[in-house]
């Protein structure tokens, strides 16, 4: 996922735009602006990329996720399902809004299991938020039969996924509502930023209000417009929009180089016995900014992540144990440590984290390894370090 590394006088450009007429934010000050609307602009295109009507930009993809479940109306004690792998901000943006995130196994997609799904939905179930982890996706047909069934609304977090399809679209824009980080070591980067996408008008007018103070934006006094309801402050800076447009022109050449080298580290370890691969939902395709594979037993994904790093193949990742983006590794979620009172809610609902059984998920991150895919490596590198990884894994097997 690196956007960062493609970094260059396209995006300086774009920010000097802005720093030439000091005006730093998204709205307003129109006379003095020349012109530049750096995240109108970015709006415009992104949803443009993402075959949709409406797109907001937003602070960060956490932003995304809260702006985008506040759009929705959902808030205190409605239940919100999500994966047991993901990233944090996942339970962070749902108890924002006083929700309760209801924490569900994966399978060997490494995303929501539909199955596992079905059976954790209760009279308050008001979302399913399927995380497309490490560059490929959901069953996203089978969660939103259930969607469908239940009436709960489909909230894609495609934070991992930027560019990979699914059913022919863009992966985002097959829900009602998918959101996007523009964080450092996202595909595309603004610096910090995020995004929600919908096709849904009445969605994207609360997101509209809900990142702006409730501002209605209507005319061109600020200080004269209404607030129909109630919002918070997750706005962009014109300077990070900024980027984020020169990114974006970059991002399908990026996706290019990505599944080259992909394609390279996988033939060079698919004929290794005991070594398979995650699982892709039908009609699917990867973004491929990581090679996600399952070793044979725990110990041996163990063993085979130390000896990826041993020999030199950086950006390999054990999530099961080594990072924080399984349940493994939030002790702070399961005990509910908080600064202050969380809500009541929250209290009450939550299920007991300490104890409830996960080995579903277990079976498939125990065995997961995934290696991070760059594209400034040359040819030759990409071949040495598919040499390296083949032999590593051998080693192991
Ligand atoms: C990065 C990420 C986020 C949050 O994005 P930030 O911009 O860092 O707040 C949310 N979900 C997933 C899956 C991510 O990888």
């Amino acid at each position: 996922m690196p956007g960062f590394e493609v970094f260059g006088a396209e995006e300086r450009k774009q920010v000097n735009d802005v720093l030439e007429t000091g005006i730093l934010m998204r709205y307003g000050f129109d006379g003095m602006r020349n012109n530049h609307w750096k995240a109108k602009e970015f709006e415009a295109a992104f949803a443009k990329r993402m075959q949709v009507n409406h797109c907001q930009l937003v602070s960060s993809g956490t932003a995304a996720l809260t702006v985008a479940l506040a759009s929705a109306g959902i808030g205190a004690g409605d239940e919100v399902i999500m994966p047991t792998f993901t990233f944090v901000a996942s339970f962070e943006s749902i108890m924002m809004l006083g929700a309760v995130p209801v924490l569900v196994d994966i399978d060997d997609t490494l995303t929501l299991d539909p199955v596992a799904v079905e059976a954790a939905i209760t009279p308050r179930t008001r979302c399913i938020m399927p995380v497309h982890m490490c560059g490929s996706m959901a069953d996203l047909k089978a969660l939103k039969s259930i969607c469908d069934k239940y009436n709960l609304i489909l909230l894609e977090d495609a934070c991992q996924a930027l560019g990979g399809t699914y059913d022919g679209k863009p992966l985002g824009s097959y829900g009602d509502l998918g959101c996007f980080s523009f964080d450092f070591v996202k595909t595309i980067t603004c610096g910090e930023g995020g995004a929600v996408i919908s096709n849904f008008e009445q969605y994207m007018i609360h997101a509209d209000q809900y990142q702006d103070h409730g501002h209605d934006h209507v005319g061109n006094d600020r200080g004269a417009e209404t607030h129909p309801t109630l919002g918070y402050n997750f706005r962009i800076s014109e300077l990070n929009a900024a980027v984020g447009i020169a990114q974006l022109a970059k991002m399908d050449t990026i996706l290019d180089i990505q599944k080259t080298n992909y394609t390279l580290m996988r033939n060079a370890i698919a004929g290794i016995p005991g070594v398979s691969f995650r699982r892709v939902p039908e009609t699917g395709v990867e973004n491929y900014s990581f090679l996600n594979f399952f070793m044979p037993s725990e110990e041996k994904a163990k063993k085979a992540h130390a000896a990826l790093l041993e020999a030199g193949v950086d950006g390999s990742f054990y999530w099961y144990t080594n990072n924080w983006h399984y349940i493994n590794g939030w002790e702070h979620l399961r005990n509910l440590k908080s600064l202050g009172r969380l809500p009541s809610e929250i209290k009450t609902q939550m299920q007991d984290l300490n104890n409830t059984d996960f080995s579903k998920s277990d079976h498939w991150m125990g065995r997961t390894i995934s290696c991070l895919v760059k594209v400034g490596w040359t040819e030759e590198e990409v071949k040495q370090r598919a040499a390296n990884m083949k032999a590593a894994l051998e080693q192991v097997i």
